[in-house]
């Protein structure tokens, strides 16, 4: 029999199985407690479990994280993590220290179906999702390469993949992110971002996981946006954005809006001020991305002036906008750069 990794596997499955082999269950709280909290990743040392327990869990399960196979660090202080999983693919994170948090970039995918044009990642098309193992796992194998300062205190399911194309992992994970008991980060430190999943965002706000939600919009008109993002055929603007604002949030929250900006094709007045009309009566936050550039691709950064321009429209407008500063470009660590392969196509 194949046994389970423990991380990543479900508090709500790890009682069922108790009660199915006749244990109370409230020691799966203990074996988290282990697991999450002291490290201790052997059942024989859990000892404030029996004998019969612990021979019970070896016959089922077995606790293992990613192995970090390299690390890079920008000249910004971020680390990449180049992660290698059971089955030999890689994939990556990112580690985004400044004074008042440390962010965690984690994937969901090797690779992503979704195929955006200025996405390094979308260029690999999908290998497979990761497991919640492997999700959850990046967070805490990064936390053990760590000292206790550095420990992650924000984490964004930003790095390669469409966190809800992987639906049932991706929840899993991040329940397991906000549980007492686990990772426990507060649930406005973890940021889900998607490309725009109409019908999985309807089915991600019946899950009560209060966590924030970042929607990748990138565009102004459906003609713009379906040429850079082929999901836009799918589900296009006003339905996107309907669903949107029927978003149940909790008060205080607001859904973030990613803009990522290419020179001359979604960076014009025009664009910003569509976007103000899009937005408008969302309680929202806007985080312009300044394109970052890989080797073989068709698109440009914008000129600084424009970005500040838009950013200036929408502040006019008494939107919250932020120009995200480009970490870890120097070791392809940015938003959209994360391949986890050479650059350069594979020999046929
Ligand atoms: N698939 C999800 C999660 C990935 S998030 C999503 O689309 O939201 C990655 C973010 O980086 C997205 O907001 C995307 O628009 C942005 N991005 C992708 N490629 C980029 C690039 N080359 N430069 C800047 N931002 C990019």
């Amino acid at each position: 029999m194949k046994l389970i990794n423990l991380i990543g596997f479900p508090h709500a499955r790890l009682q069922e199985f108790l009660l199915e082999h006749r244990i109370e269950p409230y020691r799966a709280h203990q074996i988290f407690i282990w697991i999450y909290h002291y490290k201790v990743y052997d059942f024989d040392s859990m000892t404030n479990l029996s004998k019969a327990l612990r021979a019970l869990l070896g016959e089922h399960f077995h606790i293992s994280l990613p192995r970090i196979q390299a690390k890079t660090t920008s000249q910004d202080g971020s680390v990449k993590y180049l992660f290698e999983l059971e089955d030999g693919l890689t994939i990556e994170s990112v580690w985004m220290p400044s004074d008042e948090r440390k962010t965690l970039c984690v994937s969901t995918q090797v690779g992503c179906r979704l195929a955006c044009a200025f996405c390094l990642t979308g260029t690999m098309g999908l290998k497979r999702n990761l497991t919640s193992s492997e999700i959850l796992g990046q967070q805490i194998a990064v936390n053990e390469d760590l000292d206790e300062d550095n420990q992650v205190t924000n984490t964004v399911l930003m790095g390669m993949g469409e966190p809800l194309d992987n639906y049932d992992a991706t929840v899993d994970a991040v329940r397991l992110m906000i549980l007492p008991e686990a990772l426990k980060l507060s649930s406005r430190r973890v940021t889900l971002s998607t490309a725009g999943q109409v019908d999985l965002i309807k089915k991600f706000q019946e899950e009560d996981l209060p966590v924030n939600l970042a929607i990748s919009l990138n565009a102004t008109d459906n003609k713009t946006r379906q040429d850079i993002m082929p999901i836009n055929k799918k589900y296009p603007i006003e339905v996107l954005m309907e669903c949107l604002r029927n978003y149940p949030l909790k008060p205080s929250r607001r859904l973030t809006f990613e803009y990522v900006m290419l020179g001359g094709i979604n960076d014009r007045d025009e664009d910003a001020r569509r976007l103000a009309k899009l937005l408008h009566g969302i309680p929202n936050k806007v985080n312009l991305i300044p394109f970052n550039k890989f080797a073989p691709s068709e698109f440009d950064p914008p000129d600084e002036e424009q970005v500040l321009s838009f950013q200036q429209y929408l502040l006019a407008k008494n939107y919250t906008v932020f120009i995200r500063r480009n970490r870890a470009t120097d070791i392809l660590g940015a938003c959209g750069q994360l391949a986890a392969q050479p650059l350069s196509p594979a020999p046929a």
